[in-house]
């Protein structure tokens, strides 16, 4: 169980704990995660000191969401004897290393990150937003160079931070383990760098949008846990009914015979991530474009489609919520083994940096 693999790939990405797991979740990352555990040495993280950067007057619910995603986890098909599933803010190394990486990027590069500004938008952070707020992008920097990963499964939304992980790696491996700036990104480690420019991996959706209408600029919003916009892995069919037939679609549209807009219209966005029948969804496109189907007929259909992947999750799931000690014991075992990965990392790196002056080590609870 938990055994070291040896010589196969590596990914690190997670979650943060502040909800659910959605489908955007599923089409953006979770899906990739499942089918990609066997032939790659995983690493999921619960970055539930990030969860703290927007609700940190709310420590109850972050310690529940950690279970709400580890078990999401186990019920959507991450295997803990397979992958390693871990809790950040048992990792001191996470911590060490972000104030360390928090010296190579610059303050002002950090400010022009596009998810940063989106965020503060999005969540209607207004300009209360505390300096760790800010800081996370580098925290998760750190999350992920700890376990020096080859690759990175996420949704869109997450390209800025990686770019700046590329960056943080490049200038910590020229600067601390002399790497020839003109080296090219794949061979930074076989040059003598300690940690890889790492290659993001999107998800076969990149961005799903939820399914609430546009924002007031119009602009269709991302399925996210904090925007009371998704529909959960956990959601029970009946949930899943009433979300899809409120759901917002083209608002032109009056009754069944009016030619109705496919662009833009979550109802087709789902359709087409979701609906395998590629054959009924191009034919009831032109329908609807020609006014010759009716929201419900559609809707309806997407019910039966999005039943179809959640349940299986969901029943997994309620074996595991009977069970949380069970959940625990899993993020127990893999926080241990991935802290020494992590405390690995992080004394190579003091090595790098010249400051490998008092050997330590950690006690890990197994
Ligand atoms: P929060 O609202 O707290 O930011 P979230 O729903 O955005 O939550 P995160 O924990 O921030 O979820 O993201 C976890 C992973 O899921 C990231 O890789 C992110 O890119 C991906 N992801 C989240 N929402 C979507 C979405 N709607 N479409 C595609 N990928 C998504
Ligand atoms: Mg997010």
């Amino acid at each position: 169980m938990n055994q070291p693999t040896i010589n196969k790939p590596r990914i690190l990405t997670g979650d943060t704990p502040t909800g659910r797991l959605h489908l955007g979740h599923w089409v953006g990352s979770l899906e990739n995660r499942v089918a990609m555990q066997s032939s790659y040495e995983c690493f999921f993280i619960i970055a539930n000191v990030h969860a703290f950067t927007t609700r940190a007057e709310r420590p109850e619910d972050i310690r529940q969401s950690v279970l709400e995603i580890a078990t999401d986890y186990l019920a959507c098909g991450i295997d803990p004897n397979v992958s390693t599933i871990l809790l950040q803010s048992e990792i001191p190394a996470i911590a060490e290393l972000t104030f360390f990486f928090a010296m190579l990027v610059p303050f002002a590069r950090l400010m022009r990150n596009p998810t940063l500004k989106d965020e503060i938008r999005d969540k209607g952070l207004g300009d209360s937003y505390s300096f760790g707020f800010l800081l996370y992008p580098v925290g998760q920097i750190a999350d992920i160079l700890a376990f020096r990963p080859d690759m990175v499964p996420v949704g869109e939304d997450q390209m800025a931070h990686l770019e700046l992980s590329r960056e943080v790696a490049r200038r910590f491996d020229q600067m601390y383990c002399g790497v020839d700036p003109q080296t090219p990104d794949k061979e930074y480690v076989a040059a003598g760098g300690l940690f890889p420019i790492i290659e993001p991996k999107l998800g076969r959706v990149k961005r799903l949008v939820g399914i609430g209408g546009p924002s007031e600029e119009g602009r269709l919003l991302k399925m996210s846990k904090s925007l009371n916009n998704a529909i959960f892995l956990s959601d029970e069919p009946d949930a899943v009914r009433k979300k899809v037939m409120a759901m917002y679609t083209d608002p032109n549209r009056k009754r069944a015979t009016d030619p109705g807009t496919v662009e833009n219209n979550p109802l087709w966005i789902f359709h087409e991530a979701f609906n395998p029948d590629v054959h009924w969804v191009q034919e009831a496109e032109a329908k609807y474009r020609a006014g010759g189907i009716g929201d419900v007929e559609c809707k309806k259909k997407l019910v039966d489609v999005l039943v179809n992947l959640i349940e299986p999750m969901r029943q997994r799931r309620q074996t595991f919520e009977r069970d949380p000690g069970e959940v625990w014991r899993v993020l127990q075992r893999g926080t241990a083994r991935a802290n020494i990965i992590a405390e690995e990392t992080l004394l190579k790196a003091k090595e790098a940096m010249r400051q490998d002056l008092l050997p330590r080590s950690l006690a890990f609870n197994l």
